[in-house]
């Protein structure tokens, strides 16, 4: 009987995507070979919020796909030692003004199927004991939702992928190149080794763009620029005193949620403010400003300083939806690089159908553009912001 050869598959780049990426095609019994310039999980993956949610994420298609990720990740955590990098812990938010929109958002996602209830301060309270409820705010409770640990799930993943047969190169750039008509995909590492593969995926976060840039544009807003929106700032303290919050925790002025060895802050007017180029005092000024903040959201915190703080930079296509599947114009080479990353990442909703089943023209993917217009690669001529920070 006559056995067709695996198809070969080289994934550039190992954060959350590229490394579940890598494990689906590992499982599907490709011959993969994922390549990361770094150590697997060492860039925006190993800094996100990691919030997994799809709690205001339109138009519908786009929240649909969000909390079909959430599903995913439970689904994949029993078979994957979830036990180390799953927390579906829920969602307290908290809301002293511009309640309506938190009761609009609610009755929304209800009427979606999404598990959401408006709570009063009594029942916020008891919910996460460690918050500090003003007795005049609005509450609302999403069980649904929870966080993950990104480096010990990639690592996880990665080690998936190598037990299936993966070969893992890592501290090698890579790029994607022989792309005449006709021929197959083939990468080219900075040390001059030249990778043929039937397919090749890139899913290098904000550097995608720069893989195949004779090729095709990728249209990210550009991150590296004075007053970027893609930066934020991650700001991780502790020790927390116990017991500390459990639960993900939002409020106008701060996001948190426990991290080993304390709580990982953000705000959205710290993400406004700061950018690749903001210089240091500046960073502090805002770490110091963010525990404070903290401090006044919840107990736990009287012995806490800062322990790390990173401008984290988020890949952000520029009309803020995913770009997954084919790219135009390069035969198997494909790409998924998305915003929301972490809850998206669970592997069915990346480009595999398409490389798996190559005989079908198109894969759908509920809210991804798999049959994008190839405009859609043109350099970005507008930077719309994303949605409200950090969604
Ligand atoms: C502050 C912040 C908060 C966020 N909050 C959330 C949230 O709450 N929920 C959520 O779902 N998402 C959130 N996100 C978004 C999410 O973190 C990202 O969408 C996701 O981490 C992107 O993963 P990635 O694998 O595409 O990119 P990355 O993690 O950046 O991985 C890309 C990899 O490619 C490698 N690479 C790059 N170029 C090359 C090359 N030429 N050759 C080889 N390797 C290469 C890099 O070394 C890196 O390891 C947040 C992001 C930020 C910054």
């Amino acid at each position: 009987m006559h056995h067709m050869p695996p198809r070969r598959c080289v994934v550039i780049g190992a954060g959350v995507i590229g490394a579940s990426v890598a494990a689906a095609l590992a499982a599907s019994n490709m011959r993969v070979t994922l390549l990361d310039q770094d150590q697997p999980g060492r860039a925006t993956s190993r800094w996100s919020f990691a919030w997994l949610n799809s709690n205001d994420k339109a138009p519908r298609p786009y929240h649909d796909l969000n909390h079909a990720g959430m599903k995913a990740w439970a689904e994949l955590a029993p078979d994957l030692d979830g036990d180390a990098w799953y927390r579906p812990v829920g969602h307290v938010e908290l809301a002293t003004k511009d309640t309506a929109e938190l009761e609009a958002r609610v009755k929304r996602l209800t009427g979606w199927g999404y598990p959401a209830r408006l709570v009063d301060a009594a029942e916020a309270a008891v919910l996460e004991p460690a918050l500090r409820v003003p007795p005049d705010a609005a509450a609302a409770f999403f069980p649904g939702e929870g966080y993950l640990l990104t480096e010990p799930l990639i690592a996880r993943l990665v080690a998936r992928a190598e037990s299936l047969g993966a070969d893992i190169r890592t501290g090698e750039p890579g790029r994607a190149t022989g792309l005449e008509p006709g021929a197959a995909p083939r990468v080219r590492t900075a040390a001059g080794a030249v990778l043929e593969a039937d397919d090749v995926v890139c899913c290098a976060g904000r550097w995608t763009p720069a893989l195949a840039p004779a090729l095709v544009t990728v249209p990210l807003i550009a991150w590296d620029t004075r007053g970027s929106a893609a930066p934020g700032l991650v700001v991780r303290v502790g020790p927390v005193t116990p017991p500390g919050p459990a639960m993900v925790v939002h409020t106008r002025e701060i996001s948190l949620r426990p991290h080993p060895g304390g709580l990982h802050l953000e705000a959205p007017d710290a993400a406004d403010a700061v950018d690749l180029h903001t210089p240091e005092a500046e960073l502090n000024r805002w770490a110091a400003e963010l525990l404070r903040r903290a401090r006044r959201t919840v107990r736990g915190l009287d012995d806490a300083r800062v322990a790390e703080l990173k401008v984290c930079v988020r890949p952000l296509p520029a009309d803020g939806q995913s770009i997954v599947g084919r790219l135009p114009g390069a035969p198997g080479i494909y790409a998924a690089v998305t915003h929301s990353g972490v809850t998206l990442a669970a592997a069915r909703f990346l480009p595999h159908p398409a490389i798996l089943y190559p005989e079908r023209a198109e894969v759908p993917r509920p809210g991804t553009r798999t049959t994008s217009p190839p405009t859609r690669y043109a350099p970005a001529r507008s930077r719309p912001r994303p949605g409200p920070y950090p969604r």
